[in-house]
């Protein structure tokens, strides 16, 4: 199995919670016995505490991630800039599940020059019918088909935060507002929507942003980067005429789209900055400026 790290951890959390449901009922047992009425209230209060962190437990998976997201919906994949991110979170990594056991990355997070757009996942080559299986526990939010985009595609919310996204499934194995534990199949490999060639589009969204996969998952080597990841907010910039970060230089090729993703301001910013609209002509040279 691959899911080892993960699925270890939610044994040994069972095991723990067996050997401490036995070690209550010996303890009853012997006590029985011994007809002693006292240490019963102690009992009784070790019981209640077993209860109430399975109710918290349940809780977690009926609105995963509750205090950070303002609502729980099955409208949409994914909102952009109508919340405000949190200055940092700490994100829980431990019981995750490698979405898929392949481990050659086809293409990266970011922005590809090459087809002028932001790329906001990982895509991991995968053959078709590979099964494709829940990073953390969590509970489905989103299921749908884009034919032009994602095909067939499964969000899913965590109680650690993040969202998760997969995409050009070629089927889909659970439900809007489903349970799942880490490592459940979720669907199947495939190359539906945009795609040229069976593979797994992943992304990791907090509140809605997307945040490099990679900065969460290890795919090559089949890991998480760590216990945890430390998400803290980028400063904003603020208009600083001497720092040269200030200004950018158009190059050939330069859109308003590709400045904008790569200084990571948004194009509207530098058309409001600049004076300039979405149809203006870029000159090679020209210097705009972007805080
Ligand atoms: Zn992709």
């Amino acid at each position: 199995m691959f899911c080892k790290a993960g699925i270890m951890k939610s044994h040994i959390l069972r095991i723990v919670s067996i050997v401490v449901l036995m070690g209550v009922s010996v303890l009853t047992f012997a006590q029985d016995l011994l007809a002693e009425q006292a240490p019963m209230d102690r009992q009784m209060a070790r019981i209640d505490s077993v209860v109430l962190s399975r109710l918290i437990k349940a809780e977690l998976y009926e609105y995963p991630a509750d205090d950070l997201y303002p609502e729980w919906s099955n409208d949409y994949a994914h909102k952009y800039g109508n919340v405000a991110m949190p200055d940092s979170l700490l994100i829980d990594l431990t019981g995750f599940c490698m979405p898929t056991e392949n481990t050659k990355v086809n293409d990266i997070f970011g922005y590809r020059p090459r087809r002028r757009r932001v790329h906001y996942g990982l895509d991991i080559k995968v053959e078709r019918g590979d099964t494709i299986r829940a990073a953390f526990d969590g509970k489905v939010r989103y299921v749908s088909y884009q034919r032009r985009g994602y095909g067939h595609y499964v969000v899913i919310r965590h109680p650690n935060g993040l969202e998760t996204l997969y995409a050009h499934l070629n089927a889909k194995l659970v439900a809007e507002n489903e349970v799942v534990k880490a490592g459940d199949p979720i669907g199947l490999g495939g190359n539906t929507g945009r795609s040229t060639g069976p593979h797994l589009h992943f992304e990791t969204r907090l509140l809605g942003k997307a945040l490099n996969p990679a900065l969460f998952f290890d795919f090559p080597n089949q890991d998480v980067t760590g216990d945890t990841y430390l998400y803290v907010k980028p400063k904003k910039k603020v208009y600083d005429p001497s720092d040269p970060d200030t200004y950018y230089k158009v190059r050939s090729g330069d859109t308003l789209s590709r400045i904008a993703a790569n200084k990571g301001v948004s194009v509207k910013q530098l058309c409001k900055l600049n004076g300039i609209t979405t149809q203006s002509t870029l000159r090679v040279g020209q210097v705009l400026r972007l805080y």
